[in-house]
């Protein structure tokens, strides 16, 4: 449609008509909304953003549907409320009673609390609450969110005592070095230091591998060796896991065939059997690989179908990394 003349017709119709028409538009908006949380809920449940190489539907949403950060947001939780809901919440966003801020809030509400206390509600309980926060405007549902929320739980402290011999030690440490720095100065450049001496041993151990080529022959010989009991199980040793983890540079590896697109995940990774174990019973170097939580559990998805995987899968799982991405520790090895 060519936005000038359409603009022209408008300026040609009367009053009641255009009142008219935007009212239908309103109607039509409505529906494809709920639409579109259907179709959200639907990729999720197949898992399909994975396919496409993405780690969580959140980030399909951002990049292959060019949402904001907080429209993704709000359509995720959305869609996944309906998905939970959707005798009460179909009928509450198709008619307006439910507006998109106010399904990802309540959402959230579910999840924090689930997360945060354990508190789980259950559909009558969670119907009962789209019930009561149906037609309200968003900040009193947010304000009524916010007073059902459980007392969050106080910080713990931690009083640190360093023992004198301890104490000696770090004197003398600070007097060899010639360092001006004081106690927890030193404390914190020690642990920088070990970090770093930690890093720079690992990848020592990895060029000499390399050089000797023998990285194969040394992971098969790990996973045969220390427990003869665990090199007969889908067990992966320590060492391995490590060198698996540097060959991968720290993140996810799956490249989706129709995209070609790499999973830029570095948090909760796996190692994943690239022939699945309980078919191949294979530990080799060659035959794993590092995945991320949603590209692990799609791998699975996909080798023993959803009839075998519903009960194992958590849903959550993907979603939830991008309401912890900022607490969330990276992987460390
Ligand atoms: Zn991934």
């Amino acid at each position: 449609m060519n936005t000038n003349s359409s603009n022209e017709n408008l300026k040609r119709i009367k009053n009641k008509e255009l009142l008219n028409r935007t009212l239908e538009l309103r109607m039509n908006e409505k529906k494809f909304t709920l639409m579109l949380l259907n179709h959200l809920a639907e990729i999720e449940h197949r898992r399909l953003y994975a396919e496409l190489g993405f780690s969580s539907l959140y980030e399909y949403c951002l990049n292959t549907l060019s949402y904001s950060e907080s429209e993704a947001a709000l359509r995720v939780q959305a869609s996944r409320l309906l998905n939970e809901n959707r005798n009460v919440v179909e009928e509450k966003i198709s008619n307006g009673d439910l507006s998109l801020s106010q399904a990802s809030a309540l959402q959230t509400f579910f999840s924090m609390e689930e997360k945060e206390h354990d508190r789980k509600f259950n559909f009558t309980e969670k119907e009962k609450l789209v019930e009561q926060i149906s037609r309200k405007n968003i900040r009193d549902t947010r304000e009524q969110l916010n007073q059902m929320r459980t007392e969050p739980k106080k910080n713990a402290t931690i009083n640190i005592k360093i023992d004198a011999e301890t104490m000696k030690k770090l004197n003398e440490l600070r007097g060899k070095l010639g360092s001006r720095k004081d106690d927890l100065e030193l404390i914190a450049w020690l642990i920088s230091d070990k970090l770093k001496k930690l890093e720079q041993d690992v990848q020592k151990t990895i060029a000499k591998e390399e050089e000797k080529n023998k990285l194969t022959q040394n992971c098969n010989y790990l996973n045969n060796h220390e427990d003869k009991i665990k090199s007969h199980s889908r067990y992966i040793n320590p060492k391995l896991r490590k060198l698996l983890l540097f060959r991968a540079s720290g993140r996810c590896e799956f490249i989706s065939k129709i995209t070609g697109r790499r999973c830029e995940e570095t948090r909760n990774l796996h190692i994943d059997h690239v022939n699945p174990y309980a078919l191949s019973q294979d530990n080799s170097i060659e035959n794993l690989r590092v995945y991320c939580s949603s590209h692990n559990a799609f791998s699975a998805l996909r080798t023993y179908g959803h009839h075998v995987m519903d009960k194992y899968i958590n849903s959550k799982i993907a979603i939830n990394n991008q309401y912890t991405r900022i607490t969330s520790r990276r992987m460390r090895f």
